[in-house]
C-alpha cells in the first residue's frame, strides 16, 4: 500500500494506475476508521477498482463552537487497518497541502445546504464540497463511495457532481450497524456506557417506523413521525429533528414511496449523533 502526503504523489500512482487500465475507485474520510468505512473500501475493491482511501480530517467542515480539535484521530491504527482491507493507496495531505496560505475559493449546493444538518451546522456542507470538490480535482475517480448514513452529505455530493459535471459515479453504500443497531461512527467513541444505551432510542425509533412501512403498510409521514418522536421522548436524550423527506432535495413530504427516507438527529448531552432509514 502506498502512502502519500502530498497532492503530486497521490497524482502520480493514479496516473500510472490509470495507464494501467485501473479503474479508480475513491473513499474519502476523516479516518478513526470503523467498519462503515470499510464497507465503503469493500465496494470499491469488489468493483474492482485501484482503491484510494484519504483520510483528512477538514477544518473547513466545522463549526467554531464544533468538536474539530477533540476528533479523534489515530493515523497508526487507520494505516494498519488499511493494510489489512489490502487497499492500493492513502492521501494523508496535510491542513498546509489542502488550504495553503491564501486558499480563498468554496464549492458550496445552496438550499439543499441549508436544511436539517445544514441548518443546525451553518456552513458544514460548504466545508465539505469544497473539499471533495478539490479531492476529487486532486484523485480524478472514476468512482466515489459515500455512505448513507449521511444521506444529506450523499445527495448534496450527488448534486454537486451532476451541476459542476465531475465526471465521476456517486455510489452510496448502506449504513453499517454496531450488533445494537447503533450506526457506526467515529463519533461514537465519545459516548460513556449510560450515553451509548440512551442514544440507541434513535436507531430504535427508525427500526420501529421501517416495521410499521414494510410490515404494516402504514406510509402516512404524519402517523410515522409522532410515535418515531414519542419513541425518543422516552429517552433522556434532545430530538433535534425526525422527518420525512424526499430524498433529491430534503423536502417535507407527507407520504413514503421510492425515494424517501426518514431523517433524524439527537444529542445525547453534548455528543450529537443522526440517522436515517431510507427506501432508495
Ligand atoms: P467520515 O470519516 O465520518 O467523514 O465518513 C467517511 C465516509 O464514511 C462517509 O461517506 C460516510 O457517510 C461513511 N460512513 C460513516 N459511517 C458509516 C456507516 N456507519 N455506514 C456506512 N458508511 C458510513
Amino acid at each position: 500500500m502506498e502512502i502519500l502526503k502530498t497532492k503530486r504523489e497521490i497524482r502520480a500512482v493514479v496516473k500510472k494506475a490509470k495507464e494501467s487500465k485501473r479503474r479508480i475507485g475513491f473513499v474519502p474520510t476523516m479516518g478513526y476508521l470503523h467498519k462503515g468505512h470499510l464497507a465503503l473500501i469493500q465496494n470499491s475493491m469488489e468493483d474492482g477498482c485501484f482503491t484510494v482511501v484519504s483520510i483528512f480530517v477538514n477544518p473547513l467542515q466545522f463549526g467554531p463552537s464544533e468538536d474539530f480539535q477533540r476528533y479523534p484521530r489515530d493515523i497508526e491504527r487507520d494505516i494498519s487497518i488499511l493494510e489489512k482491507a489490502k487497499v492500493d493507496a492513502v492521501f494523508l495531505p496535510s491542513d498546509d497541502e489542502m488550504y495553503p496560505a491564501g486558499h480563498l475559493t468554496v464549492v458550496s449546493v445552496p438550499n439543499l445546504s441549508g436544511k436539517f444538518e445544514g441548518a443546525i451546522r451553518p456552513g458544514h456542507f460548504t466545508g465539505v464540497c469544497t473539499i471533495v470538490a478539490k479531492l476529487f480535482n486532486i484523485v480524478q475517480p472514476h468512482r466515489a463511495y459515500f455512505g448513507w448514513k449521511d444521506a444529506q452529505q450523499l445527495v448534496v455530493i450527488r448534486r454537486m457532481v451532476k451541476d459542476l459535471d465531475f465526471d465521476i459515479s456517486v455510489i452510496g453504500v448502506q449504513t453499517v450497524r454496531e450488533p445494537d443497531g447503533l450506526a457506526a461512527s467515529s463519533r461514537n467513541v465519545y459516548l460513556s456506557e449510560d450515553q451509548r444505551r440512551r442514544a440507541l432510542v434513535l436507531s430504535r425509533a427508525l427500526q420501529e417506523i421501517r416495521q410499521m412501512v414494510e410490515y404494516n403498510k402504514i406510509i402516512d409521514a404524519e402517523v410515522l413521525i409522532s410515535r418515531g418522536r414519542e419513541i425518543i421522548k422516552s429517552e433522556q436524550v434532545e430530538l433535534q429533528y425526525l422527518e420525512a423527506v424526499e430524498l433529491e432535495n430534503f423536502e417535507i413530504i407527507k407520504n413514503i414511496r421510492k425515494n424517501t427516507g426518514i431523517i433524524g438527529a439527537i444529542k445525547v448531552d453534548k455528543v450529537r449523533l443522526i440517522d436515517n432509514i431510507i427506501w432508495d
